[in-house]
């Protein structure tokens, strides 16, 4: 059978099985194999690897990672996707495809079920209305993760990327850097998918730390100080993390904090770096 990522092919496919484009699942599919290589070279597949695929679409870039990869795992959440994929992915054997939605699986289960103990690498075009969720949950579920290869939107890309006091930084950059080291592997133009997105793509590889850049001793708090902090952005951090329904420090306590830690009283939460959140977070536990 010839490759889907010969854009002639997938149109073939798209027509004879009259697939309609669902808006809701952010179904964009890819139509350049450079793009296709460029996604696999940087997740540096193996065959030693098991790979999990968010949103397998038609099976596109599912053919390439058959190719390279051990093992490949496939959740895709379009009914009208799973016959589609049975057809395109027939002639390899080391894929299953599971027809489901990436944030009700239970992760865990299946990865422990098909990896056969081997660490995961998530490689997907992701589907852009959800990519946070999806991220987030991977680094939080208890799966052996080796890294994350992804395209997203060239926005979220840049925000998970950025740095203390850009307009970009904020909670998504210090999750993302505390779990990992981003690194952005290409630039994507609208043109290379069918239908066409309206905003610009990137690929980021997100790799994945085996421990943690800075010391925490709570956490799930450093992550509420992070929410607070963010989520009104104008504000002194003082009274960012006065405000949060997620804390319950009073204004005393907060202020001795940041003093301890030499900060001034003025400080906004959008100058802090990871290390520094690390502190004040371990500043509060230690209270
Ligand atoms: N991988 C294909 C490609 O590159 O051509 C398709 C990528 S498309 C951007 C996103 C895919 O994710 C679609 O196939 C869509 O149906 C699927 N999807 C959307 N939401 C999902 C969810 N919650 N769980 C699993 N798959 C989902």
């Amino acid at each position: 059978m010839e490759k889907l990522s010969n854009p002639q092919e997938t149109i073939r496919v798209l027509q004879e099985y009259q697939f309609n484009f669902q808006k809701k699942f952010g179904q964009n599919f890819l139509i350049d194999e450079r793009v296709l290589t460029r996604i696999l070279d940087a997740a540096s597949i193996t065959e030693d690897d098991c790979v999990l695929e968010i949103g397998p679409g038609i099976g596109t870039m599912t053919q390439h990672l058959a190719l390279r990869a051990g093992k490949v795992i496939c959740v895709e959440i379009d009914p009208n996707l799973i016959p589609i994929l049975k057809d395109t992915l027939s002639s390899y054997s080391n894929i299953t495809v599971i027809h489901g939605d990436i944030l009700k699986i239970n992760l865990e289960e299946l990865i422990e079920k098909e990896a056969e103990g081997r660490p995961l690498k998530v490689v997907a075009n992701l589907p852009y209305y959800i990519t946070t969720p999806i991220i987030m949950g991977l680094f939080e579920s208890g799966v052996n993760l080796a890294g994350i290869t992804v395209m997203v939107q060239k926005e979220v890309a840049d925000r998970m990327k950025s740095e203390p006091g850009t307009k970009d930084y904020g909670a998504l950059s210090l999750a993302v850097q505390y779990y990992s080291k981003p690194t952005i592997a290409a630039n994507v133009p609208p043109n290379c998918f069918i239908p066409r997105p309206k905003v610009g793509s990137a690929v980021i590889h997100l790799e994945r730390y085996q421990t943690p850049p800075v010391d925490v001793i709570d956490e799930k708090l450093m992550f509420r100080l992070i929410r607070a902090s963010f989520n009104q952005r104008r504000k002194t951090l003082v009274n960012s993390l006065k405000n949060s329904p997620e804390l319950n420090f009073s204004k005393e306590e907060i202020l001795q904090v940041i003093k301890s830690l030499g900060l001034p009283e003025t400080v906004r939460g959008e100058t802090l770096s990871l290390e520094k959140f690390a502190s004040l977070s371990n500043a509060f536990s230690n209270l």
